[in-house]
């Protein structure tokens, strides 16, 4: 079987760090600038960096759609730190959300000053060690629907989900030599396409 090819939405934000992780992983990646390059991918990764100028610029481009249908034909989506906050359906203390695919309330900047970015070894449900998680002004997740599975908490709140082919953490995965979590969405990416290839 040929690799998977997951893409890396380039809008803005911490773009290279996951096309590398991906590579690791074992997928071919790309940064995507464009709507038309949706159409060669098995799936995407949303990024960190400022949820608000990312959900501006996907509504200028068209990707706020385009999106929505590469989701609805059986594609997976990995949001990061700002990406989680892009595919929640309700953001607290916001009227509006982006994509709203994921069936989550999220709070942003949920640490408060004094934790503004940190790091800790992270144990994620379906990962066999521990995995390095960086924490930068990142979200929570307050309340999640009975079709989500809760994958890590710290602090007892929660911080990785996935619901069906939606998987989300509020720390970068990125950003450490560590591409477990990066490998976990790719296997979700190679089952999404062979269920694909089949049905
Ligand atoms: N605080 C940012 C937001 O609300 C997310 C931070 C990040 O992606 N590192 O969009």
């Amino acid at each position: 079987m040929s690799k998977v090819k997951i893409g890396v939405l380039a809008l803005q934000g911490a773009v290279a760090e996951h096309i590398r992780s991906l590579e690791l992983a074992g997928a071919d990646s790309m940064a995507v600038k464009r709507v038309e390059q949706l159409d060669e991918l098995d799936g995407l990764v949303i990024p960190g960096g400022e949820s608000t100028t990312i959900g501006k610029l996907m509504r200028k481009y068209g990707f706020i759609e385009r999106i929505r249908e590469f989701h609805a034909a059986g594609r997976p989506l990995f949001g990061t730190c700002a990406g989680l906050i892009v595919l929640a359906k309700r953001i607290e203390g916001q009227e509006e959300s982006h994509l709203g695919l994921m069936d989550i309330s999220v709070a942003r900047n949920a640490f408060g000053r004094q934790r503004e970015s940190f790091e800790t070894d992270l144990p994620i449900k379906g990962i066999d060690e521990p995995v390095r998680a960086v924490f930068i002004r990142a979200p929570l997740i307050r309340e999640a629907g009975a079709n989500v599975e809760v994958l890590a908490t710290y602090n007892e709140e929660m911080v990785t989900a996935r619901e069906g082919r939606l998987l989300v953490s509020s720390f970068h995965p990125e950003l450490t030599d560590d591409y477990r979590l990066h490998e976990y969405f790719a296997g979700m990416v190679r089952e999404a396409r062979s269920g694909e290839a089949k049905g």
